[in-house]
């Protein structure tokens, strides 16, 4: 099922996506009753996706991302696989939704593209054990762990490189039937292809990411896990549209923007 957030008139609202961009007038949204982290029932009202602005598909209440969890990312930024996992946090400002636009940032000139898989958690946990991971997980979504990568290497804390506004787009929906052991993720900027990979070659899975995090804190409903880029990150410049494609959820495109 995927599920998506959206606003239409000033009212916010999750709703299931139906069909696709082939489906015969576009995909629609079965508006949800309530939210998707309990038991909710389909209310059988039904918005055209065109219709509506698509939202980040969760509000986290935090966002913890893992750096260097891909082998040949870790060394193209000249970086030793680190021996226990490299977490950091996201503010939640720095959430964004599919199709909105990011202001490249007035304290860097080295924006760049991070395409990861993100899990999100479905419900408060906290110490999970490996085999009930998949019962704390409501499903997965693309995201950008954008970076101002100068920035980046000068300060020790990322908390301003990956954290300024806007570094977190998270979309377009939230797919919850996946397996994500084996999924195809790619870049692209502009249409080009900048970066290929799959979740198969992360160094920490899924599991080991959950239960590694969930040792030290408490994850509630909506938080949301990046686990890692893969090679080829790159530059993004002003105009510059960026998507994030993983197999078997769908595509996040942002463009980036001059500052007013
Ligand atoms: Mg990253």
């Amino acid at each position: 099922m995927r599920i998506a957030r959206f606003s239409l008139d000033g009212n916010v609202a999750f709703g299931v996506v139906e069909g696709d961009a082939n489906t015969e007038g576009g995909p629609v949204l079965d508006i949800i009753k309530g939210h998707p982290f309990a038991d909710f029932e389909r209310s059988g009202q039904k918005l055209p996706m065109d219709k509506v602005r698509m939202l980040p598909p969760v509000l986290p209440n935090k966002v913890l991302a893992v750096g260097r969890n891909y082998a040949e990312h870790a060394k193209e930024l000249g970086n030793e696989v680190p021996e226990e996992p490299v977490v950091f946090f996201k503010p939640s400002t720095s959430v964004c939704g599919p199709g909105d636009a990011v202001t490249y940032p007035s304290f860097s000139s080295e924006l760049h593209h991070e395409a990861e898989l993100a899990v999100v958690i479905g419900r408060m946990c906290k110490e999970v054990p490996r085999e009930r991971v998949r019962d704390v997980v409501l499903g997965y979504t693309c995201a950008n762990d954008l970076t101002a990568r100068d920035v980046q290497r000068t300060e020790q804390q990322w908390s301003r490189s990956k954290g300024f506004d806007g570094s977190c787009p998270l979309g377009p929906w939230v797919e919850t039937e996946l397996d994500p052991a084996d999924l195809g993720l790619m870049c692209t900027v502009n249409g080009e292809q900048r970066q290929l990979g799959r979740t198969s070659e992360m160094i920490r899975s899924v599991e080991d990411l959950v239960v590694h995090i969930s040792e030290a804190m408490t994850l509630l409903p909506g938080d949301v896990i990046l686990t890692g880029t893969p090679a080829g990150v790159g530059p993004l410049n002003v105009g510059d549209e960026v998507a994030v494609t993983i197999e078997g959820i769908g595509t996040l495109t942002n463009k980036v923007v001059k500052r007013d």
